[in-house]
Formats: C-alpha cells, sequence, structure tokens
C-alpha cells in the first residue's frame, strides 16, 4: 500500500493536511498546482520533501503539512461517493471479526472503500478481500484506486449484486461484513461463502432497529449463534493546559466552575425559549413552513425565521473525569502547565448498529461423521 519512501515522489498520493477539517488527498504530477485558501502550491515543489513536512504557500498565504496516508488518514480525506464507515466502527468491527494477518475476508458494499483500505492493511499480502459492489460506476472507481494504492493483489473487487447473485468464493473466508440497505438478503450467501472448518463470524451494519431485527432473524435462521447488536458512540474529550502549582482539588474546582457557568447559560437558553414560545403560542402564529416549524416575526407576512432548537432540559450532575495528567519540568524562571482532559457529557456519534454472529460448523461440515 501506498510509497514507503522518505520522500515524496512523482505519482505518489499525498494526504494534505490544511486543517483537522480540511484534509483532502493529492496525486503529485509535475506541471499541475494545487491552491486553496492557505495558498498556493506547485506539485513540483513537493517532490523530493520528506514525508511529514509543513510547507509554506508560494503567495505567502499559509502552510500546509503533506502527509503519507495511512488507512486514518485516507478515512479522513477520501473522495465520499457513499456513507462511509468511521474508524470507531472499523477498530471494533476488525476486532470483533477477529481480522488480522493473513486473514481472507469479504465486504459488500465496496462504497468508498473506507474499510477496505483498512482490512488491506491488517491482513497484509498473506490474506485477501472479496469486495462486491453493485453500482458499476462505484466499483470501477473503488478498483482504480485500489490499483493506484497498490492494492490490487490484495483485493478482488467484484461488480455484482450480492443480494441476488451470491458471493464468487464457497467455504472460503473467515468473515463477512455486510454494510447493505438489505443484509438479511445476503446471509444464506454468507454462510455459503464462509469456511466450515472453524467457527467463523459475520457482522452487519445498518442504521435503524427495523433493519437489526430482520438481519437477526435471517442469521436465527441460517443457525448463526451469539448474534449480539451493538452501538459505538464516541466521547469526546476536552483538553485543556492549567498552570501545574495549581492543586488537583484546585484544578477540579476551577473545571467544575467552567461547567456550572456553561449550564446556567444553557439553562438561561432554555427559559428564554420557551418564554419566546409561550409568546408566539399566545398569538397561535406557530406556522409550518416546507416541513419546518417556522415562527413568524412581527405577524404574518412579517420576516420567517427557524424556531430555536428546543434543547434538553433534564440536568446531570457535572461530573468531571481526569483522563490524564501529564506535567513538564519548568525552566528557570518558567510556569509549568499540565494537561488535563475532561470527558464531554454529551455522546454523539450514532452511525449504525453492528450485529455480529458466528457460525459454528457442525460436525458433519467439520469432518466428523457419527457412527450411527
Ligand atoms: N463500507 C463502505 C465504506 O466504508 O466506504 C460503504 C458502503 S456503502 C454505505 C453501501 C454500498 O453498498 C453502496 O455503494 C451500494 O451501491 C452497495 N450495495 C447496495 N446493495 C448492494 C448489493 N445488493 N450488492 C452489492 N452492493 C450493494
Amino acid at each position: 500500500m501506498w510509497s514507503t519512501d522518505r520522500e515524496v515522489a512523482v505519482g505518489d498520493v499525498v494526504i494534505i493536511w490544511q486543517t483537522r477539517d480540511i484534509i483532502q488527498p493529492l496525486l503529485i504530477t509535475p506541471g499541475k498546482d494545487f491552491n486553496s485558501r492557505f495558498g498556493h502550491y506547485r506539485h513540483a515543489d513537493l517532490i523530493g520533501i520528506p514525508y511529514g513536512s509543513k510547507v509554506g504557500s508560494r503567495n505567502g498565504k499559509g502552510f500546509i503539512h503533506v502527509l503519507r496516508p495511512t488507512p486514518e488518514l485516507w478515512t479522513m480525506a477520501l473522495p465520499h461517493r457513499t456513507q462511509i464507515l468511521y474508524l470507531a466502527d472499523i477498530a471494533f468491527i476488525t476486532s470483533w471479526l477477529d481480522i488480522r494477518r493473513g486473514s481472507r475476508i469479504i465486504e459488500a458494499g465496496t462504497g468508498s472503500g473506507s474499510f477496505s483500505h483498512s482490512v488491506v492493511r491488517t491482513i497484509g499480502s498473506a490474506g485477501h478481500l472479496w469486495s462486491y459492489e453493485f453500482h458499476e460506476a462505484r466499483a470501477d472507481k473503488a478498483r482504480e484506486e485500489f490499483n493506484r494504492h497498490g492494492m490490487a493483489d490484495i483485493v478482488t473487487l467484484t461488480h455484482r449484486n450480492v443480494c441476488k447473485d451470491g458471493f464468487t468464493v464457497t467455504d472460503t473466508v473467515d468473515s463477512v461484513f455486510l454494510d447493505l440497505p438489505a443484509p438479511w438478503d445476503a446471509v444464506d450467501h454468507a454462510k455459503k461463502a464462509l469456511r466450515k472448518d472453524c467457527t467463523t463470524r459475520i457482522c452487519c451494519f445498518s442504521p435503524c432497529m427495523e433493519q437489526v431485527l430482520r438481519t437477526v432473524s435471517a442469521l436465527n435462521d441460517a443457525g448463526f449463534t451469539d448474534i449480539t447488536m451493538y452501538e459505538t458512540l464516541l466521547r469526546p474529550h476536552d483538553v485543556h493546559q492549567i498552570p501545574a502549582a495549581l492543586s488537583l482539588s484546585e484544578i477540579i474546582d476551577r473545571l467544575k466552575k467552567s461547567e456550572l457557568k456553561r449550564e446556567e447559560k444553557r439553562l438561561r437558553q432554555i427559559a428564554n425559549s420557551s418564554k419566546r414560545k409561550r409568546d408566539d403560542s399566545v398569538d397561535g402564529v406557530d406556522q409550518e413552513e416546507g416541513g419546518k416549524k417556522v415562527k413568524r416575526e412581527g405577524g404574518a407576512g412579517g420576516k420567517l425565521e427557524e424556531e430555536p432548537e428546543v434543547l434538553d432540559t433534564t440536568v446531570e450532575p457535572v461530573k468531571v473525569v481526569f483522563e490524564g495528567h501529564m506535567g513538564t519540568t519548568p525552566a528557570p524562571g518558567q510556569v509549568s502547565k499540565v494537561n488535563v482532559s475532561k470527558a464531554i457529557q454529551e455522546v454523539r456519534g450514532h452511525t449504525s448498529y453492528l450485529t455480529f454472529a458466528r457460525l459454528v460448523p457442525t460436525p458433519a461440515e467439520n469432518g466428523v461423521h457419527s457412527s450411527v
């Protein structure tokens, strides 16, 4: 996968890191330019620089970092042709499916190839990924990327409707990952593709509970066991720098105070928003417009304004969780700082539910024959 050379070369795919939210891939092509709000760059100027370099723009407008792609960076930078799998789910699926060096895996559909890149790095050249995609243009684009990223020997990409036509291998793979709108239609096909000489695994990724229930029924009917559903949610951590001279209890006090201030502000917003709503309903001016609830300002015919978001009024007690405490030795005359992190209470990030199951071969499938 990708270049392992120290320096950027012609034809390399590099990751251009501009900000935490602006990360994009770039194919180094002499004669081409890269322009962004962080300045103007010539690809030719990037050739020969070490990966990881910070490069200033030609017009002095800013700088970029030129990074070597990894599956993690690729997931953050790739061109989206579909919804994709993100790292928290990828890591969990990889672990539960026991994907490791040398594993043989099926995935359907390929989509934008986010999951594929991580799988290929994990299984390495001793393993194999059979990837299926029924949208022809998406399949072609993914194939082009897999070739450019040096993955062609490890991935076999087939343009195919797996729910209708099944997979191209039988009794071969260690695990199957289905990221499809109707995974239940592919469960029997998946069973055929899984090897029968050991316990194998399956994972189905579905955004809603109705889909999960249909998948669970199909898995049960097909004889899968240990059916378990998980949801991966991310809990971000707020990291602060605080003078090291403070004691731990003083640090906790400060964090609690800032948390309380934020909470008070939130409650004030709720109170104001409820008051505004009461005033509006007295005038009877709540309206539905284009499916969105709106409030008219200044009576009928006035300016349309979106209704403020209704916030959850349940106030949880302030909880401060310390996850790390890194001190540095201060230089003479310098105040040292420590990094403290606080888990943010609100947990966001639902993408889908993950339904896992195992297929344990029967003694007959395993080559063990009863003497009865
Ligand atoms: N896991 C992918 C990733 O991480 O980039 C994203 C997969 S995307 C959400 C789902 C893909 O499945 C779409 O590209 C769609 O065209 C494909 N698909 C849907 N039904 C299919 C089927 N029956 N057979 C093969 N591919 C299918």
